[in-house]
């Protein structure tokens, strides 16, 4: 038993089991909330809510957004006949924040991962190839993860791709094998970008 209070247990338990976060540095966040005033913890709920409530998946790229479509999709300066197709979102905030990549995003929302039975069709794949089939993308970027699962997404995304005649590139042939795009530096992922390879 820790000593805690029942409540305040049970907002160190929520707390931990969010990504990143320890028993200890649960502990210390759940402390402090409670010794802030009522207004300060409300306004925390309530972003919190506010930030859940209005987000949902752009009806393009399936990146998260507030809006009708997202910032990137809506952004006129953007090449849209570039299109990067990562794994999850987090690989799309990674690649952003390297600050080189000017083109747009498809967000497969996973790996094909037959071990624990997700296979295309839990993936957006068919909105990936209902995009490039209306004729105006003149390259995919593949940047999936450099591991077995990433492996085989990138395989079957070149094989049903193909048909169409677009120009397909696989990033991440210097990153070592095993290596999250999400934990890559700025530096190194600018640079994987810039070195894809055309995969045939
Ligand atoms: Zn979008």
């Amino acid at each position: 038993m820790s000593g805690f209070p029942d409540s305040v247990e049970q907002l160190i338990k929520e707390i931990s089991e969010l990504p990143g976060i320890g028993p200890k540095s649960a502990e210390r966040i759940a402390l402090y909330i409670v010794a802030q005033d009522k207004q300060r913890v409300d306004r925390l709920v309530n972003a919190i809510k506010v930030a859940r409530e209005n987000l949902h998946l752009c009806p393009i790229c399936f990146n998260l957004t507030d809006k009708e479509i997202c910032n990137i999709c809506a952004d006129e300066k953007r090449d849209h006949s570039t299109v990067c197709v990562v794994e999850e979102v987090r690989d799309l905030f990674a690649i952003e924040k390297s600050g080189e990549y000017r083109g747009v995003y498809h967000v497969l929302h996973g790996r094909i991962d037959p071990m624990n039975h997700v296979s295309t069709d839990n993936l957006k794949i068919k909105e990936l190839v209902e995009r490039v089939a209306k004729g105006n993308i003149k390259e995919v970027i593949l940047a999936m993860n450099p591991n077995f699962n990433g492996d085989i997404t990138a395989l079957y995304l070149q094989k049903v791709l193909k048909p169409f005649g677009v120009k397909i590139t696989r990033i991440a042939t210097g990153l070592p094998k095993g290596t999250e795009i999400d934990f890559v530096d700025s530096v190194t992922l600018t640079m994987a970008i810039k070195d894809r390879k055309e995969i045939k």
